[in-house]
């Protein structure tokens, strides 16, 4: 796969969310490039011409942006990330998304961390240590071949259920988020049993995939019967 990397000067970083009060995107674009992705609309915001998940622009001024805002806000969760992988592989690189994580832990403010890499590992050191940080792995599937599918460039399903057992036995709060649900996620109850505290569930609300499931006979897996019943299999959770 090509991918563009640029670095870039961000404007700002602690943005305001609908979802917690706070979102970090240390990132714009994300390498994963997951088929169903609805934060492809930030092509559109940015004016990136790549497809989706074959540009990055990495925000390296993230952490020194970060320092200066976070004086200014009312402490308030921080959600990373909302519209990229902060743990997508040039994260090995850059680290912007550890600079951040830095200095939100040291500032004490809460961090729900989202992410479907077990990169998120490295950082445990920080994790830990922190006084209220959480992580959740994205798992959507139960089936690395289904996973292949719909997510070929994400790391494989068993290197997140890990990760979220490490995250977990080193008595940090994790969830999964198993969204949107993808063909044989049911198994993930199964899976995951003693590894998290909670769980995200939500259905495939965007439509951008819909070829995979048509390509490889996957239709019944958009129904509200499918949703419903792999639900009633998960709340076992
Ligand atoms: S990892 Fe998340 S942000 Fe990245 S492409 Fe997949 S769904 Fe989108």
């Amino acid at each position: 796969m090509n991918l563009v990397v640029k670095e870039i000067q961000a404007k700002s970083i602690l943005s305001v969310s609908k979802v917690y009060p706070y979102v970090i995107n240390p990132y714009i674009g994300c390498q994963h490039g997951c088929s169903y992705c609805y934060a492809r609309f930030m092509k559109r915001v940015t004016g990136h011409k790549e497809p989706w998940g074959e540009f990055v622009d990495v925000k390296i001024n993230a952490a020194s942006l970060l320092e200066r805002e976070i004086q200014k806000k009312k402490r308030g969760r921080v959600w990373v990330s909302g519209v990229c992988d902060p743990y997508q592989p040039l994260e090995a690189t850059y680290t912007v998304t550890r600079q951040c994580l830095e200095i939100l832990a040291h500032q004490n403010w809460p961090v729900i961390i989202q992410t479907r890499s077990p990169l998120v590992l490295r950082d445990l050191d920080i994790i830990k240590d922190a006084e209220d940080f959480e992580v959740g792995l994205s798992v959507t599937t139960a089936d690395d071949g289904i996973r292949r599918l719909f997510e070929p460039h994400a790391p494989p399903i068993n290197d997140r259920i890990e990760a979220l057992d490490e995250l977990h036995k080193a008595g940090i709060r994790t969830y999964a988020m198993i969204a949107p649900v993808l063909p044989r996620a049911e198994g993930l109850a199964d899976l995951l049993k003693g590894k998290i505290d909670y769980v995200l569930i939500d259905r495939m609300n965007y439509h951008y995939a819909d070829w995979v499931y048509r390509k490889y006979g996957l239709e019944d897996a958009l129904t509200d019967d499918f949703f419903y019943l792999t639900t009633q299999k998960l709340a076992s959770l």
